[in-house]
């Protein structure tokens, strides 16, 4: 027989519920335990946040600190039932949820997915041509980082297409404002036949340790990582904040095991003329998880809170330097009980990256297993149609293995295509309207929102690189691979400092839609930052200029010699005379 309950002496139910209630309006528990890096040490000593005080935060940073935005959820409820939009700084919060309120330009809600490694799966495209009929604007688009975005989404729809999206097993998580952005991994991982090793399984590990740590959501400034296992397709990774490059190191004096690592490049961020700088550092494959989590503490620690201008990753380098970067990564690694430091090793021993096929991304190329093939579709500026969509899907689930990967260049890749299914996906594809063939200037060409759909834009970059496209194509034979990036504002999201031929929008003097040009920037063995030649030009100029600056590249180039060469060849007392046509 049990002894009968000994009643319990203090508070009763409804006296502790009316106390928790009580002490939660008071915000007692941010004053004394605070769960975000602050430090409240009673009257005389600021509040701080990482070593800044309070007051110093800028908004962007008071909004995260008053309310962590993994918590926003609860009002997300609120926002769904009354069909209401995120407005102001809640609209800034719910962007870590992957939802933006792009209003006026683009009615709704956007939705930006987050395809870890650029990898998702057939069937998991057909419920995204789903949701996108029936509760968002009926396309989609493919982003400049592998990635995915609806559009025209009401309010009321959003929890029913986070429901249906986690049911798929996919996330829109941490896709936007303050986050670990989708990590890219080249699309062409683990059936190529040039890559060293296939990172993509660390990317999506990586992503989901972010995406499971409270205090790696909402970092100080947005943060880009890029795995490059050394294939054929580039994920243009000198333009992300860390960079993990599969490297072969040689014999070495310094006592490194020669085999297989991942080297690791920092702070690179286009849009800010830098691209990721050399550290020295090496880690193995499997390490790269636990490294690039520590980085990302060692970047929330001590990153700028009060400047937003300066608060990326390039900025901490520059003002504390890349070796006490890795000082404090080796500090946090030891902190996260990691049994490994970072190696210490130039890179005169590495084995040199093998090359990037520009043109690799559209068509059918042969995988690494004899027999079985990719096809890259072109899309136009990256943009689908639902119906395009479920074909996509569907073609992928019958003639290849499920597998689909989203390039950096805003196309799709169907991998595990037999020789003998090849004819039949690509004539089912190309019924739907999707190319698996494009010119140079069509396979090269990206761009942002622009300002048809993002309130940054200064210029219509889709259309007005359509057309520009469409125009060349139309004048011109062109063999060599040729980048065109169209971007809408300085923010640089199509990254117009590393195309052969960048565009950046501009307002013109009479309030008109323009651009400045830049050219003959790069990526990987090809790196460089553009540099400008004109502007700002008025967007209906587009064509006359920049077919000017082709045509001149094509009437005086060397026989073979790609447009990069030839813009390099020029100094900057040349650049200008592309602009003139010889009659
Ligand atoms: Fe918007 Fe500017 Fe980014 Fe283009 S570059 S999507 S205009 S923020």
């Amino acid at each position: 027989m049990h002894a009968p309950l000994e009643k319990k002496k203090g508070f009763s139910p409804d006296q502790i519920a009316y106390l928790v209630d009580a002490i939660a309006q008071l915000n007692l528990h941010e004053a004394f335990a605070p769960s975000n890096g602050s430090t409240a040490q009673g009257g005389s000593e600021p509040e701080m946040v990482h070593g800044t005080p309070i007051e110093d935060l800028c908004k962007e940073e008071l909004a995260k600190y008053q309310q962590h935005p993994l918590d926003l959820r609860l009002r997300l409820e609120r926002w769904t039932d009354r069909n209401e939009m995120a407005e102001g700084l809640d609209n800034f919060l719910l962007r870590h949820w992957g939802f933006f309120n792009v209003a006026p330009n683009s009615p709704g809600y956007m939705m930006r997915m987050r395809i870890p490694a650029c990898k998702m799966r057939g069937d998991q495209m057909l419920v995204m041509a789903e949701i996108a009929d029936e509760l968002a604007g009926g396309y989609a688009h493919v982003t400049t980082r592998g990635n995915l975005q609806l559009r025209e989404i009401e309010p009321k729809n959003v929890l029913e297409i986070l429901d249906r999206i986690h049911q798929a097993g996919l996330s829109c998580h941490g896709s936007g404002a303050d986050s670990a952005r989708n990590m890219t991994a080249a699309p062409t991982s683990g059936f190529d036949s040039q890559e060293l090793i296939d990172l993509s399984p660390y990317t999506i590990r990586l992503s989901n340790l972010v995406l499971n740590s409270r205090a790696l959501q909402g970092l100080p400034r947005k943060f880009n990582i890029s795995f490059d296992g050394g294939g054929a397709i580039s994920s243009v990774s000198d333009s992300n904040d860390i960079c993990f490059q599969a490297v072969r190191v040689g014999m070495n004096e310094a006592g490194v095991e020669p085999g297989l690592y991942c080297r690791i490049s920092l702070g690179g961020i286009s849009g800010h003329k830098d691209l990721a700088r050399a550290t020295g550092a090496l880690c193995t494959p499997a390490q790269t998880v636990m490294v690039g989590a520590a980085m990302l503490h060692v970047f929330v620690e001590h990153a700028d809170r009060t400047n937003r201008k300066k608060a990326r990753l390039k900025y901490l380098l520059d003002a504390k330097g890349v070796e006490w970067f890795l000082k404090r990564t080796d500090e946090k690694l030891l902190e996260m009980d990691a049994d490994f430091q970072l190696i210490r090793l130039d890179d005169a021993h590495d084995a040199p990256r093998a090359p990037v096929n520009r043109s690799g991304h559209i068509g059918v190329h042969p995988q690494r297993e004899v027999g079985i093939n990719y096809i890259g579709v072109a899309l136009e500026m990256g943009r689908l149609s639902s119906e395009q969509m479920r074909t996509i899907g569907k073609v992928a689930m019958h003639y290849g293995g499920n597998d689909l990967r989203l390039t950096v260049w805003q196309n799709i890749l169907i991998p595990h295509v037999p020789d003998d299914q090849l004819s039949l996906a690509e004539a089912e594809l190309n019924a739907a309207g999707i190319a698996t063939k494009a010119t140079a200037f069509a396979a090269g060409g990206v761009a942002c929102t622009g300002k048809w759909g993002c309130k940054f834009g200064l210029a219509h970059t889709k259309a007005d690189g359509t057309r520009l496209i469409r125009h060349l194509e139309q004048t011109f034979r062109l063999d060599q691979p040729l980048n065109i990036h169209l971007t809408g504002c300085p923010n640089s999201c199509a990254q117009h400092y590393i195309g052969d031929i960048g565009l950046v929008g501009a307002t013109m003097p009479d309030g008109g839609e323009g651009y400045f040009v830049v050219l003959g920037g790069g990526s990987d063995s090809d790196r460089g930052i553009g540099r400008p030649l004109c502007g700002p030009i008025g967007s209906d100029e587009l064509e006359a200029i920049v077919g000017t600056v082709v045509g001149n590249y094509l009437d005086q180039r060397a026989p073979g010699q790609s447009f990069l060469s030839y813009a390099r060849s020029l100094t900057d007392e040349q650049l200008p005379s592309l602009l003139e046509r010889a009659s």
